[in-house]
């Protein structure tokens, strides 16, 4: 297969730096290939390496001249043994308000783990800022009254913020639980009225949209 902008390769390169008949790409079997630079104005490389015929794979990594990449998969895409047996997904259609309900779900869910977690940073906060205020207006006094003030402060901040992040990490992990229960509420199937389970729609679709307790189609 001649390779350029005026080559054979199922896709249109317009790439000033890539000649008009560049490079010629043999295949020789599934996963081995011969690369022949075309006598190119800008060359032609593998793995950063100017050629003028070598045998590359699909790892190997080709340059027409400097900007283009070329991609063998996108040559020969019959050849590409990765993506020739994806299941084909059945043609039933997850009801869109269950979607909608498993959309809201997760986005909740994941909001408010992010919120758990950041608590655990926010809360040091205090107690540092508490600590190195007093610390700063504290320097004209002696040493240790000084460093004192600035232990009892933080001390007391850092209780006080230990306390409400408490609170709040409890709320959160609250909110956590609801937020289950009402997907376990709302997400149901529509024959059965159960609970179809803690998965996104996707893996119903895989397996035809069916509802694992009465096994007919979701709705
Ligand atoms: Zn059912």
């Amino acid at each position: 297969m001649i390779i350029g902008k005026e080559g054979q390769q199922p896709f249109v390169i317009t790439d000033p730096m890539v000649s008009r008949k560049h490079c010629k790409l043999t295949k020789i079997d599934t996963n081995t290939f011969e690369i022949e630079d075309l006598d190119s104005r800008n060359g032609t490389f593998v793995n950063g390496i100017s050629i003028v015929k070598c045998k590359v794979t699909k790892a190997d990594k080709i340059m027409l001249g400097p900007n283009f990449p070329l991609s063998i998969d996108e040559c020969f895409p019959q050849t590409n043994g990765s993506k020739n047996s994806p299941p084909t997904p059945p043609e039933s259609h997850f009801p869109d308000h269950l979607r909608h309900v498993y959309t809201c779900y997760q986005k909740a869910d994941s909001q408010l783990k992010t919120k758990l977690n950041m608590l655990g940073y926010v809360r040091a906060l205090p107690t540092l800022i508490s600590g190195i205020i007093t610390k700063l207006a504290t320097t004209e006094k002696s040493d240790l009254l000084s460093w004192g003030l600035t232990i009892g402060v933080a001390a007391i901040a850092f209780f006080i913020s230990y306390k409400v992040a408490k609170k709040i990490c409890e709320q959160t992990n609250d909110q956590i639980i609801k937020n289950k229960n009402n997907l376990q509420i709302n997400y149901i199937d529509g024959n059965c009225k159960k609970f179809i389970g803690d998965k996104p729609p996707e893996s119903f679709e895989m397996v035809g949209c069916k509802c694992p307790h009465c096994k007919k189609i979701i709705k």
